[in-house]
């Protein structure tokens, strides 16, 4: 049984806000990921069956891997359309915030949303949630966005609507949050959505198979650089550290997503339960953290990379050159393992390597 765990005033409260509007917008972080558009993409085709003009409306481009999602080329993207995501904004009733809990995860979206006098609904699984919402649905020990979408719309009585379509949108952010079924998926009812997911007959392994074993030769061939040449290993502190230049990325023609799941790699390596990777962008280095059992990343990224996230899955931008970010991440190590003498495993590689061969 799937236990009704939003409570009833709020599901009834949301009922009443879906329907006293016609125009509805739906948004979530930016550089969004399955789990960013799964969750949006099923819930607005679900109010577009229920007859609603629902649009969503991304701060970013989802990455290219992504784009076999089903509706992803109805999003109104900011960076790419700003007229129109004004409009549509302008124009909404409604407006529903998934997958992030912080306004500043919306980038410059948050400037346009900011006057709008409309109602905002949060549905999100981080922690500590922003209050600046009308309507919170806020639940960190779920799985994902896409499985409190699917509980927001069993608890509505909404399940007929969830057709092939948006349970494959759902299928996708339940399973790329979970690393592929592998963490935050402890939950005997997480499977019991699933089932429900599988009976509108998706297709499971194509669906599986792009999402989670699809690279383009570049992509692959940056890891396997990444994971052989820039791999630092701390065995005393369980740790690993990748660091990727805005140079080393050029040179495998880098496109956004092709290092999506590299921060999980190091951690298949016994006794290394923490992972750093940071990729050096045009104007900060993007932090990306992932850690297994109860070392939490969430806090470090709040605390040294002005981020956030899940207590083993998190991020952050750090504003500074890589060999400052690199320091910052030994401070970190210092910081946590006093006792420790800090050095690395491995032959240090340097950042930049010579073309040699
Ligand atoms: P990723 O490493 O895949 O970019 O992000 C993993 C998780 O960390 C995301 O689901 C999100 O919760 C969190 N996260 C990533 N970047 C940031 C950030 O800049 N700020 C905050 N608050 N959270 C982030
Ligand atoms: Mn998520």
């Amino acid at each position: 049984m799937i236990n009704p765990i939003i409570d009833q005033t709020v599901i009834e409260r949301l009922r009443a806000l879906i329907n006293g509007v016609q125009r509805i917008a739906i948004t979530c972080h930016k550089s969004p990921d399955g789990d960013a558009l799964g969750s949006t993409l099923a819930l607005c085709h679900v109010l577009r069956r229920l007859g609603k003009d629902a649009v969503v409306v991304t701060p970013d481009m989802a990455p290219r891997a992504l784009e076999f999602i089903p509706g992803v080329r109805d999003i109104v993207v900011f960076t790419k359309h700003e007229q129109r995501a004004r409009n549509v904004l302008s124009q909404a009733q409604l407006l529903f915030c998934l997958d992030f809990n912080a306004i500043k995860r919306i980038d410059r979206l948050a400037e346009l949303i900011e006057p709008l006098n409309i109602k905002r609904v949060l549905i999100d699984h981080h922690l500590d949630p922003e209050d600046d919402f009308d309507l919170s649905i806020s639940f960190p020990e779920a799985s994902s966005t896409c499985e409190l979408v699917f509980r927001v719309l069993m608890q509505m009585g909404l399940l007929r609507f969830m057709d092939r379509h948006a349970a494959s949108c759902l299928y996708v952010g339940m399973m790329t949050d979970t690393g592929g079924f592998a963490y935050s998926c402890d939950n005997p009812e997480f499977y019991e959505i699933m089932a429900s997911i599988l009976r509108r007959r998706i297709d499971r392994i194509t669906l599986y198979n792009k999402a989670m074993n699809t690279f383009s030769a570049d992509s692959l061939r940056l890891q396997g650089y990444a994971i052989s040449e820039k791999m630092q290993l701390f065995p005393e502190q369980g740790a690993s550290l990748i660091v990727l230049s805005k140079e080393e990325l050029e040179r495998f023609n880098y496109n956004r997503g092709d290092t999506e799941t590299l921060v999980n790699k190091p951690l298949a390596i016994p006794n290394i339960y923490w992972s750093v990777f940071m990729r050096e962008d045009d104007d900060k280095i993007k932090v990306s953290c992932r850690s297994q059992g109860d070392f939490s990343v969430s806090d470090i990224c709040a605390r040294y990379f002005n981020g956030g996230g899940h207590e083993n899955a998190a991020g952050g931008d750090f504003f500074g050159s890589i060999d400052e970010a690199v320091a910052r991440f030994h401070q970190v190590l210092a910081d946590l393992f006093p006792d420790v003498n800090s050095t690395e495993q491995s032959t240090q590689h340097n950042t930049t390597i010579d073309n040699h061969e």
